[in-house]
């Protein structure tokens, strides 16, 4: 069986200054491909405790994968510390050589020598091009052990391991099967209960496999397949796809990268209806996550950012009366903004938003207190109530979140 583990290098990782995404996300690649990561260990730039590092891994792992220190710099140490533990020398690669010269033409600066550093790759290690970079990965076999080297800037270690990493492990592995993921997205749903909904279809898979993960108040499940031919392996998908949503699928809303937002568009550009807001709690956030999206002024008129009273009173014509007797962080307030944009911009949907992000109580309510209006052509106007926790920039986030959801509906 491989056993895989994964060694960051870097002080500034031990200093707290950064987090080591770097091995976050060759585990998670790794994982999609079948390969077990067993251990994640963080070493600092010194090249005694970096090979006290590599000696414990090389004592309950097969494949060793490093990243960092592949620079030009004086602590850049990686590549001379593995191949001094292997009896290796360094060599220069002329390719690499060649590219990083071009480079210094190209930008036209002096090369300075610690560059020519970075061509130095260990003798008999097969070459894994940096195309972002200047520094070239390496894979070295020997005495079972494969040991990949790969350079520290996310920026260059992950193109450089989706194109030759991964796919010098699938060969060495033998894997030539097709791999296909697809991920679903919900919200409306907790993860708990999600999974509690889903669990003996999460037990009993392994192909595709399922995997939960929330983050932001949306709940994800990644489905992995993997199958000799890509139409089986996306049939395989397919069909856990349906059995997963034939019992959650009232939460279920895109594909992928899909945000709610964009679901919301695609959403009113089918039906063809506009919206517009009114944006107390948010300041402008539900606005910008709409227009973060290219080409939405077919669907989305505009925002008006009312975060006083006096405001909400002049520009959007809430009543006096209600801001009086029942505040600004209340149902009718809600009700009035969303009938009052709705109104102001000849939209089909009014959506309004108020309400309290933190830290304390206003108008005697409790932080993560939040009103949604949504005032739509031809229907009774609707007032929701939330009662979020979290941070204040969760909650307005969130609050951005259940408005999409509910204009979806
Ligand atoms: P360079 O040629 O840029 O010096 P390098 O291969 O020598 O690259 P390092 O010097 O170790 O890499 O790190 C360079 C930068 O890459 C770090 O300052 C940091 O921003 C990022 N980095 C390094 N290691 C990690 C990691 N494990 N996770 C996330 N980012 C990292
Ligand atoms: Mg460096």
């Amino acid at each position: 069986a491989t056993k895989t583990e994964i060694i960051a290098v870097g002080s500034e990782l031990l200093l707290g200054q950064i987090v080591n995404s770097n091995a976050q996300f060759i585990s998670q690649q790794l994982a999609e491909n079948g390969i077990n990561v067993y251990y994640h260990t963080v070493v600092g730039d010194n090249p005694g405790r970096l090979k006290q590092a590599v000696k414990t891994a090389q004592e309950r792992s097969n494949i060793i994968v490093f990243t960092g220190g592949l620079g030009p710099t004086k602590d850049d140490l990686t590549k001379e510390t593995i191949a001094s533990l292997l009896g290796r020398k360094l060599t220069t690669d002329e390719e690499a050589l060649r590219s990083i010269e071009d480079y210094f033409v190209n930008v036209n600066r002096p090369m300075s020598e610690n560059n020519k550093k970075q061509a130095l790759v260990i003798e008999g290690s097969d070459i894994l091009k940096n195309e972002h970079g200047m520094a070239p990965g390496m894979a070295i076999q020997t005495d079972g052990i494969t040991y990949m080297l790969l350079p520290g800037p996310p920026s260059e270690m992950k193109p450089m391991f989706l194109k030759y990493g991964l796919p010098f492990f699938r060969k060495a592995l033998g894997r030539n099967d097709k791999i296909i993921s697809r991920v679903l997205r919900y919200f409306g749903i907790g993860e708990s209960q999600l999974e509690t909904d889903i669990q003996d279809l999460i037990d009993g898979q392994s192909n595709p496999t399922i995997a939960p993960l929330a983050g932001d108040g949306e709940v994800t499940l990644r489905l992995t397949a993997r199958h000799q031919t890509e139409a089986e392996a996306v049939k395989l998908i397919n069909d856990a796809e349906k059995a997963i949503n034939e019992r959650v699928g009232a939460f279920f809303y895109g594909y992928d990268q899909t945000t709610l937002a964009e679901e919301l568009l695609r959403h009113l550009r089918q039906r063809g209806m506009t919206i517009s807001a009114a944006e107390s709690l948010t300041g402008g956030l539900f606005s910008d996550q709409l227009t973060a999206v290219k080409g939405t002024s077919d669907v989305f008129k505009g925002t008006i950012v009312c975060y006083t009273n006096e405001v909400k009173e002049a520009m959007l014509g809430v009543s006096k009366k209600t801001l009086e007797e029942h505040g600004a962080v209340s149902g009718q307030c809600a009700l009035e903004m969303a009938e009052q944009i709705r109104k102001l911009t000849g939209s089909d949907i009014g959506i309004s938003f108020t309400g309290i992000a933190g830290e304390e109580p206003v108008e005697g309510k409790k932080p993560g207190t939040v009103y949604i209006g949504l005032a739509v052509k031809g229907r009774q106007t609707e007032t929701h109530q939330l009662l979020l926790a979290g941070s204040r920039n969760g909650i307005r986030k969130r609050t951005v979140k259940y408005g999409c959801h509910l204009a979806v509906k």
